[in-house]
């Protein structure tokens, strides 16, 4: 169980616990005493670029954060896609294959696939540092059968239920909180008719958009494109790619027989969310998951998703073919290094922004709040930032 750090630095100073990891700052009890656990939730809200947390017990909130997930996955597998379509047209003489043409059973595109593993390896990543009890899930964020499916809608709808608050989360979500008309996105928003009731549109999701109060008043009984916006009436019949990625994840995760998660329907987390007046972030969406009141709050993280390897492939080499460097430098962004500055007489903490070649690094001192290009020979490395790289 965490403890303060007044009493974590005693503890190290008088050799009853050593550092167990950096990332972030464990430590552990070097003598054996007896076990006092206290049962501990688990809140995740998993999105599309951002992951919340929040591991709550019934007095304090222990942990929480947001891990940026890696965005550019598909990006990256591309060329290299390009490059062995390449290499194998020039090989126009040897005998198709079809033996490897099958997907295995539960393939998920590499970007969805990797959104799923960073969800497990925090999971993973937490359970290695707190005994946790239960762990809890935000679904259903948007079922956008149910959505796209008109006649139940047209009903539920209009009466302002369940289904009605998800379709105007869910437009929210589609056009990004503000208004499609001024763009103004901290004004209350109103669901919206692309081609108004009074003139035959429907209430599919494909016929709604969200504006402001003013832009829908001024709008009245036009459709999208006489008020002035074509490209609004194209806009909708696009469906959100988001959602229908965020269900496949979610899915997977409540599969997951080692994760054994708890499923918590969106709705609810948002009636108990405006009930303790806490305003919409990825981590107050956890802490509520994790079934938070009034608990102490902690300071979140903020955690960043790196490759683990940085290799890069090399085109444009005089005389030389395309190769993949494999050279590895012995410290690389993000890792934490220990050295000390000029004038100092006590080794400080420093995380690396970035490398310069082999020698140079460029690490951020936030107590000055300067930059500082320390020499990669005068510095002792302490722990690697790659994966899951809890930051401040
Ligand atoms: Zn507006």
């Amino acid at each position: 169980m965490p403890t303060t750090p007044r009493k974590a630095r005693l503890l190290l100073k008088t050799n009853k616990a050593k550092i167990k990891t950096h990332n972030p700052f464990t430590i552990q009890l070097t003598t054996a005493t007896g076990e006092t656990k206290q049962p501990i939730e688990l809140g995740t809200d998993p999105g599309f670029k951002f992951i919340g947390f929040s591991a709550t017990t019934k007095k304090e909130e222990l942990i929480s954060g947001v891990v940026k997930i890696r965005q550019n996955i598909k990006k990256l597998m591309d060329p290299r896609r390009g490059f062995r379509k390449a290499r194998r047209n020039r090989k126009w003489h040897r005998k198709s294959r079809f033996n490897n043409r099958k997907r295995k059973a539960g393939w998920l595109p590499p970007s969805t696939q990797h959104k799923v593993q960073t969800h497990k390896n925090l999971i993973k990543k937490l359970q290695s540092i707190l005994p946790i009890t239960n762990i809890y899930i935000e679904t259903n964020k948007f079922d956008t059968q149910k959505m796209e499916n008109p006649d139940i809608k047209g009903v539920e709808y209009q009466h302002g239920t369940l289904q009605g608050y998800e379709v105007k989360e869910y437009l929210l979500e589609k056009f990004e909180r503000k208004c499609v008309y001024c763009k103004k996105s901290n004004t209350p928003l109103e669901v919206e008719h692309v081609i108004p009731r009074s003139r035959g549109g429907s209430d599919r999701i494909s016929n709604l958009t969200i504006s402001c109060h003013d832009c829908n008043q001024k709008k009245g009984s036009q459709t999208a494109e006489e008020f002035g916006y074509p490209d609004i009436q194209k806009q909708t019949k696009r469906s959100l790619k988001a959602a229908t990625q965020m269900n496949i994840i979610v899915k997977r995760l409540l599969e997951d027989p080692d994760l054994n998660t708890i499923p918590i329907p969106a709705y609810e987390t948002k009636f108990r969310r405006k009930q303790l007046n806490l305003e919409k972030s990825h981590v107050n969406d956890a802490f509520v998951i994790a079934g938070g009141t009034t608990q102490t709050r902690s300071q979140p993280y903020q955690i960043k998703q790196t490759r683990r390897n940085n290799r890069k492939l090399q085109q444009n080499r005089k005389r030389y073919g395309i190769s993949i460097r494999k050279q590895r430098y012995p410290i690389s962004a993000n890792d934490l290094i220990e050295y000390r500055v000029r004038g100092e007489s006590k080794f400080r903490l420093f995380r690396v922004k970035s490398t310069q070649g082999l020698r140079g690094l460029i690490v951020r001192d936030n107590k000055f709040d300067q930059n500082r290009f320390p020499n990669v020979s005068k510095v002792k490395f302490i722990c690697s930032g790659k994966g899951l790289c809890f930051i401040g």
